[in-house]
C-alpha cells in the first residue's frame, strides 16, 4: 500500500512573515490528516525557518532544487549535504521551470537525482510534456525519455528511494488541469515503464500529479489508481486550500 504524499511547492514566493503565518495555518489544521505524508518546499533561504517551525511536527520540508556537485567552488549553488544540514527530507529535481528557464537537461536532472539520493534525501523527480508535445502525440515518448535518464544513470533501484511527479507543463500555473483520465493514463504508463524492469519497485513507487491541483479537483484525481498524491504550486500558498487538498488525499 503506497502512502499518499502531498507536497507543496512555494516556488519563489513568500517572506519570513508570510511563511510563518502559512506554516501556523497548516500546522493548526493538520490534526486529522494522519494517513498521508505532507511536505512543503520552500525557497532555500527560508529553510532554516522551516526547520525551526516544523521540527517535531508531522510536516516535512523540502528544497526546490540542488546542485549535482559536491560542496566546492560553485558560487550560488546549494549542495545536497546543505539541504540535509537544515533538516530537509525531500528535494524537488527537474521541475519544468528549472528545465525551461535554466536549461536543465535530462542528464543534469538525473545527476541531481543521484546527488540527492547519495546524500540520503528523497528526490521528487518532475517529468511532463509541454502543450506542443501533447498536441504532437509524443507525451509518452517525452516522459519515458525523462524517466529513463534517471534509470540509465542510477539503475531501476534508484526509483525505490524517490518519488515521481507527473506534471504536464501546460497545466502548471495555468488553471488547466489534466482530466483524471488523462493523468491516470500517463501515471499508468510511467508505472508500466518501471514495472517492466522491477515489479516491486513499480508497486511501491509514489507518482504524484502536479498541475493546477485545487481543492475542487483533488479528490477525483487522487482517487485514480496510479495517482498517489499531488505536487501543489499555487494552492499550497493558502493554508486553507493546501489543507483541503491534504484532506482529500487523506
Ligand atoms: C508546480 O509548480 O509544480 C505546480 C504544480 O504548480 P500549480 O499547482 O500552480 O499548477
Amino acid at each position: 500500500m503506497r502512502r499518499p504524499l502531498v507536497a507543496g511547492n512555494w516556488k519563489m514566493n513568500g517572506s519570513r512573515e508570510s511563511i510563518e503565518a502559512l506554516l501556523d495555518g497548516i500546522k493548526s489544521g493538520l490534526g486529522r490528516v494522519t494517513a498521508i505524508e505532507v511536505v512543503v518546499g520552500a525557497p532555500a533561504i527560508y529553510l532554516s525557518d522551516l526547520q525551526c517551525q516544523l521540527q517535531g511536527t508531522a510536516v516535512a520540508w523540502s528544497g526546490q532544487d540542488l546542485s549535482a556537485e559536491a560542496p566546492g567552488a560553485y558560487t550560488g549553488e546549494i549542495a545536497a549535504s546543505m539541504l540535509l544540514d537544515f533538516g530537509c527530507k525531500y528535494v524537488i529535481v527537474g521541475h519544468s521551470e528549472r528545465r525551461a528557464y535554466h536549461g536543465e537537461s535530462d542528464q543534469l536532472v538525473a545527476k541531481k537525482y543521484a546527488a540527492a539520493r547519495a546524500a540520503g534525501l528523497v528526490p521528487i523527480l518532475c517529468i511532463g510534456e509541454t502543450l506542443e508535445e501533447r498536441e504532437q502525440g509524443i507525451t509518452e515518448k517525452v516522459v519515458a525519455r525523462q524517466l529513463n535518464a534517471v534509470i540509465e544513470l542510477e539503475g531501476i533501484a534508484a526509483l525505490a528511494d524517490g518519488v515521481v511527479a507527473y506534471e504536464p507543463v501546460w497545466a502548471i500555473g495555468t488553471g488547466k488541469t489534466a482530466t483524471p483520465e488523462q493523468a491516470q493514463d500517463v501515471h499508468a504508463f510511467i508505472r508500466g515503464i518501471v514495472a517492466d524492469k522491477d515489479a516491486v519497485v513499480a508497486d511501491g513507487l509514489r507518482i504524484l500529479y502536479g498541475g493546477s491541483m485545487k481543492p475542487d479537483n483533488a479528490i477525483e484525481l487522487i482517487a485514480k489508481q496510479d495517482i498517489d498524491g499531488g505536487l501543489i504550486g499555487g494552492a499550497s500558498l493558502k493554508a486553507e486550500d493546501f489543507l483541503a487538498i491534504c484532506s482529500a488525499a487523506n
